[in-house]
């Protein structure tokens, strides 16, 4: 099964066992571009997260290293809105929509990450032709209606196994099974099978169905 969201390289999932697994790597910037490079599948950029820790030297640097290491993605980065995040909106903006114009160039597709940012997030992709995966997608029916409908694939986690999950039901239900990804981001790895049979039992599939549509997905988005 393919784990299309997982840092594999972060200290606490390095002692999970992948070894069931493809997993696609994404980096969080320029610190670990090149750890990112040593997995198989991987994706550079830089996370909205740490955009005060670069430039626009190192996003120069991220368009040489894209040429450079074919990744099969320009990831993870994106809008992060929440009240920890949010001093730096328009320096994420900046990075952001750089980014964008980088994987479009590059004809890759793009890693998102969107919190408390879906409505901004949908403002840009709308100006521009990318394409890619709303990661750990979280949001409103509406928001992921209108992902899906720009051709975004909904990368679903962990959100679906909590016990407020009844709005990710809901959407879960309504997305179109060729537009979901399993992932697990950096929290428990091993939980992807728990992931993808809750989704198998919302959409009324069987598990092993449900796996081999979404790593058709995974393998179609990233041409892997
Ligand atoms: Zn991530």
């Amino acid at each position: 099964m393919i784990n299309t969201h997982a840092h594999l390289d972060f200290d606490e999932v390095k002692n999970f066992d992948f070894s069931t697994e493809e997993t696609i790597v994404p980096s969080i910037g320029k610190e670990n571009w090149s750890k990112v490079a040593l997995f198989d599948f991987f994706a550079l950029g830089i996370h909205p997260w740490y955009v005060d820790q670069h430039s626009d030297l190192d996003l120069d640097l991220l368009e040489i290293q894209i040429k450079k290491n074919k990744p099969i993605a320009v990831g993870e980065c994106g809008l992060d809105f929440s009240p920890n995040h949010k001093s730096n909106q328009l320096k994420q903006v900046y990075f952001f929509k750089h980014q964008l114009h980088l994987a479009q160039k590059n004809n890759l597709p793009v890693i998102i990450h969107s919190v408390k940012a879906n409505h901004e997030v949908i403002s840009h992709l709308s100006e521009r032709d990318n394409y890619g995966v709303i990661h750990g997608f979280y949001g409103s029916p509406e928001e992921a209606n209108k992902f899906t409908s720009m051709g975004f694939f909904l990368g679903i986690g962990h959100a679906i196994l909590k016990p407020n999950y009844l709005k990710m039901e809901s959407i879960i239900q309504t997305c179109p099974m060729d537009k979901i990804l399993i992932e697990t981001d950096d929290d428990n790895p091993g939980d992807l099978t728990k992931i993808a049979s809750k989704i198998s039992s919302i959409k009324g599939l069987s598990y092993d169905e449900t796996v081999l549509n979404c790593d058709n997905n995974a393998k179609k988005l990233f041409g892997i």
